[in-house]
């Protein structure tokens, strides 16, 4: 049998008709940037968010350095944020000319470690940015803690977890700003590249739409040296459409995650802890093995294809190397990037498919 890591193939099908209609009324209406689509899409991933303002742009990434920007973090501030994520994370806050000061995970969730945030505020810190990594919500009841205590902004990255909950609350809804990813493999992605912050507050809002549309805030009127970072109107039209689907969407891939987790039992395989308290929406189903690259390859040869999220810590990357962080200095980080081994997660997987992976995984030798 053939397992793909991933497929768009069943979801795809599915919305075809609906997602044809959304390009046809944008093109019917020939009118591609700032629009009723974008209005609409915003509207409706507030609300989603319980949030009072969604602001669309062009991608993940620039949601979270607009958000970085429009709270005026820049050169001399420090901003935290974990050890263990995907690199845009931290090139959002060197983007903002900040520094990323990185916080080692709780090895059982990947996620940031609340406890161990506090020693490594200084005088410079400004913010901290959680990351709800593969779909696991942080635990944020320590982290607004400890923001409140010191002053901090929070910004969550969302890029992972469109949905999740926290204690019955909506992830993108605890911080002062949140920002979200639609790349297409996103549990909730565009036809193309997406992103979009949340917020309550209006200031913060306008701000980041402003930075986004050059620093503009009214027609040839520029506040501010902005960028052009927009949600155009044909994926705002496909986003609306596939946002409808995304609580059914999450439901099937935790379906997929609640067998994995019931149903893999192997004495050199480490599962994922699910914190009481929080629903994840596995964008990941990430398990660890010290013989990870030999569990890669056996499964390779019986046709399951994995991936590793990620094979090099941020502090060991080339273009980091001017933040001088050693080997070794955030062990923690390195183990997951030795160790884990995302498991095939996708809409549509089928019975027959999750029992191929789960029985292959369970023969390892
Ligand atoms: C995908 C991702 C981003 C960036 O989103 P893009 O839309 O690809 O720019 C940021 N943070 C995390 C954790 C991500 O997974």
């Amino acid at each position: 049998m053939k397992i793909p890591f991933a497929t768009f193939i069943p979801m795809e099908r599915e919305l075809e008709p609906d997602l044809k209609e959304a390009f046809h009324r944008v093109f019917t209406r020939s009118h591609y940037i700032e629009g009723i689509e974008d209005q609409k899409f915003e509207k409706a991933f507030a609300a989603y968010c319980n949030m009072e303002f969604c602001v669309g742009t062009g991608n993940g990434l620039d949601a979270l350095t607009l958000s970085l920007k429009a709270l005026d973090i820049q050169k001399g501030d420090e901003v935290i944020v974990p050890s263990n994520t995907y690199i845009a994370t931290a090139l959002a806050v060197t983007y903002a000319g900040a520094v990323p000061v990185f916080v080692e995970p709780d090895i059982r969730t990947f996620n940031i470690d609340p406890s161990k945030i506090e020693e490594k505020i200084t005088s410079a810190t400004k913010a901290i940015m959680p990351v709800h990594l593969y779909g696991q919500p942080c635990d944020m009841e320590p982290v607004m803690e400890i923001a409140k205590k010191y002053r901090l902004y929070v910004i969550e990255d969302c890029a992972q977890a469109h949905g999740a909950l926290y204690k019955e609350k909506k992830v993108g809804s605890f911080g002062d700003v949140a920002a979200f990813s639609f790349y297409p493999g996103k549990n909730l992605g565009a036809l193309g590249d997406a992103g979009a912050v949340v917020t309550s507050h209006k200031k913060l809002a306008d701000k980041i739409r402003a930075l986004g549309n050059y620093g503009s805030d009214y027609k040839y009127h520029h506040i501010y040296q902005g960028c052009n970072s927009r949600l155009d109107e044909i994926q705002a039209a496909f986003l609306q459409v596939k946002l409808l689907h995304l609580d059914r969407m999450n439901t099937e891939r935790k379906r997929i995650a609640d067998r994995y987790l019931k149903e893999i039992h192997h004495s050199e395989i480490v599962l994922p802890y699910v914190f009481p308290e929080t629903e994840p929406v596995w964008h990941i189903f990430g398990i660890r093995c010290k013989r990870r690259n030999e569990l890669e390859e056996y499964l390779a040869k019986k046709g399951i294809k994995t991936n590793k999220h990620y094979p090099i810590p941020i502090h060991r990357q080339k273009c980091y190397e001017d933040l001088g962080i050693p080997e070794g200095r955030l062990p923690i980080a390195e183990e997951i990037s030795e160790t884990e081994l995302s498991m095939p997660m996708y809409y549509g997987m089928t019975e027959n498919e999750i029992q191929y992976v789960i029985d292959t995984v369970n023969y390892f030798k």
